[in-house]
């Protein structure tokens, strides 16, 4: 079913999460829910069929306030990672850890101006046991599957992990 959502009257939900406070804004809700229960979904477009991260009330191919959220099988892989060497917060967050831009198998951007291109998610990149963050860039195109760290009472968060046994894990 189509969600035509303005912002409503939900106030933001706080979590914490590594020491720090977090901000769920009532449109980033279901997504983090999901998340909750283990699946990862994802904005598409009811008009043009552009699916989108982050979470947006428009479309930013279209303009439509139109969408329904659909489900990703997870399954992606690495198009950018950096390893930070230096935390702003170390007690809460040492380095190094891993953050990287994860592109999926099965969502795409249709951007007329920017043509079709995986929908990107922004994520920390782990080894295969999803506790370990990757030493080293693993290269572009390193295959990588989501799980779900919890941030909270009914939220959690999607990550990626590299696929065990693929070339880079
Ligand atoms: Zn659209």
């Amino acid at each position: 079913m189509a969600e035509t959502q303005d912002f409503h009257p939900i106030r933001p939900v706080t979590v914490t999460w590594r020491g720090f406070d977090i901000q769920i804004a009532a449109l980033e809700r279901p997504y983090f829910e999901a998340a909750a229960q283990g699946r990862l979904i994802v904005q598409v477009c009811d008009e043009c069929g552009t699916a989108r991260y982050p979470v947006a009330d428009r479309c930013p191919n279209c303009g439509s306030r139109d969408w329904d959220w659909q489900e990703s099988a997870g399954r992606g892989t690495v198009h950018s990672c950096l390893v930070i060497e230096h935390s702003v917060r170390p007690e809460q967050l040492p380095a190094p850890y891993t953050t990287g831009l994860t592109e999926l198998d099965d969502h795409v951007n249709d951007l007329r101006k920017g043509g079709r291109q995986p929908v990107r998610i922004l994520t920390n990149v782990y080894e295969p046991d999803g506790e370990t963050f990757v030493a080293e860039p693993p290269p572009d195109g390193t295959p990588v599957e989501v799980f779900f760290e919890a941030i909270g009472d009914g939220f959690a968060v999607p990550q990626f992990k590299l696929v065990e046994g693929s070339a880079a894990a």
